[in-house]
């Protein structure tokens, strides 16, 4: 977007009418289709997929004198969504929603974790054995500075961020639009957006920490790496080899289930927003916890299936969460749970919601309430916990 003084200042030189191009505004990726429309078509679709499931086709544009271009009028949207209907309320959709997520943030932070790796083994190209131990560990902390640097690289941060952002904003919508039984106005207001739009910076933040921790460990492993390699007489080849097998085992090696819980968790909060949302337009005053009851189901969903909830009190303690001053806090406010022994607590603060036994098969049953969730720190929206593949049902 340009300010129109701007524009005149660096005016139209050409027209061109006749070419074609695919653009995905979320990657910020351009691509012209000299073939024309088919070409076009195919490239759009392909960066809806790699994108964040919508691109945009254009024909013509305006050259300006700067040598930049202005696309004017958008000949086709592709919205893959729209095209397969995915509904984030269909367990099989929302799952191939997941799917979808999980692959951009793998990508995304390969891509990041491979650059970083190219400059960590270029540190380890020096010739070890020329080195004292205070230098060698000086060498070590340099390469560990390096590894550390993923987890606050702004470009890794971005790659996480958006796709989580921008898909959780969508699922929300469409999760509200059917929670309300409208066709139409999938939008979400400023306010709504800004809390969805925190459950994505905030996943972001747990993925950083992550790759924080990992790095740390990874430090702490290569001292007796090289150590061990230069008592045997490896060469520094072969000990930097082995360290970067080291990290990209403590780095990248846990990163596929890793960021699918991350999408998972991300994804499953903006539904669960969006169905809130959708419960408060449409004067739903409560709403019941929905697990999926099957053989893997957890004690945790299986003691939460069926309880009721107040929708104003879940959205006023969803604001209180987007006031929170740091992911920390957020996570400590509105906790997952876990489950010690035959009790469930709640992660953050420890208290017990709830005791159970367990049949013979091992499923969980005759469950006791110990303190009612509604005064504890614990979630009252789905997910429960990491892989929670519970929803929301209003009370009608
Ligand atoms: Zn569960
Ligand atoms: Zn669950």
């Amino acid at each position: 977007v340009a300010e129109p003084r701007e524009l005149s200042d660096d005016p139209p030189v050409l027209v061109c009418c006749t070419g074609w191009t695919a653009v995905s505004p979320h990657l910020g990726r351009l691509e012209a289709a000299p073939l024309g429309p088919g070409e076009a078509g195919a490239r759009a679709l392909r960066l809806a997929a790699e994108g964040d499931g919508t691109a945009l086709v254009f024909r013509g544009h305006v050259q300006l004198r700067s040598g930049s271009r202005l696309y004017v009028r958008a000949r086709h949207v592709v919205d893959l969504d729209k095209a397969r209907r995915l509904s984030p309320l269909n367990r099989r959709d929302f799952a191939r929603i997941v799917d979808e997520v999980h692959r951009q943030l793998l990508r995304g932070a390969r891509r990041a974790e491979r650059e970083a790796m190219t400059r960590a083994a270029a540190k380890l190209k020096r010739r070890w054995n020329d080195l004292g131990p205070r230098a060698t560990a000086r060498q070590i902390e340099e390469v560990a500075q390096v590894v550390l640097g993923i987890a606050r690289s702004p470009a890794l941060a971005r790659v996480v961020e958006g796709p989580l952002v921008s898909r959780a904003l969508r699922v929300a919508a469409d999760s509200r639009r059917a929670a309300r039984k409208e066709s139409v106005k999938p939008l979400l207001d400023v306010a709504d957006r800004a809390a969805v739009a925190r459950i994505g910076r905030d996943q972001t933040f747990w993925v950083m920490n992550e790759y924080g921790r990992r790095a740390r460990a990874w430090a702490r492993d290569a001292a007796p790496i090289i150590r061990d390699g230069l008592a045997q007489g490896l060469d520094a080849r072969t000990i930097a080899t082995d360290l970067q097998a080291a990290l990209g085992r403590r780095v990248s090696g846990r990163s596929e289930a890793y960021f699918r819980t991350v999408a998972n968790v991300a994804m499953t909060r903006g539904r669960s927003y969006g169905q809130l949302t959708g419960f408060r337009d449409g004067a739903v005053l409560e709403y019941q916890w929905s697990a999926v009851m099957d053989e893997v189901t957890c004690p945790v969903c299986a003691f939460l299936d069926g309880q009721i909830f107040s929708t104003s009190d879940a959205i006023a303690r969803m604001a209180r969460v987007e006031a929170a001053p740091s992911p920390d806090a957020a996570a400590a406010m509105d906790s997952f749970y876990s489950v010690r022994g035959d009790r469930i607590v709640v992660r953050s603060s420890g208290t017990e919601v709830a005791r159970f036994r367990r049949d013979d098969d091992g499923a969980p049953t005759g469950f006791r309430a110990l303190t009612p969730i509604r005064g504890t720190e614990g979630v009252t929206m789905p997910p429960a916990h990491e892989g929670c593949r519970c929803t929301l049902l209003p009370v009608l």
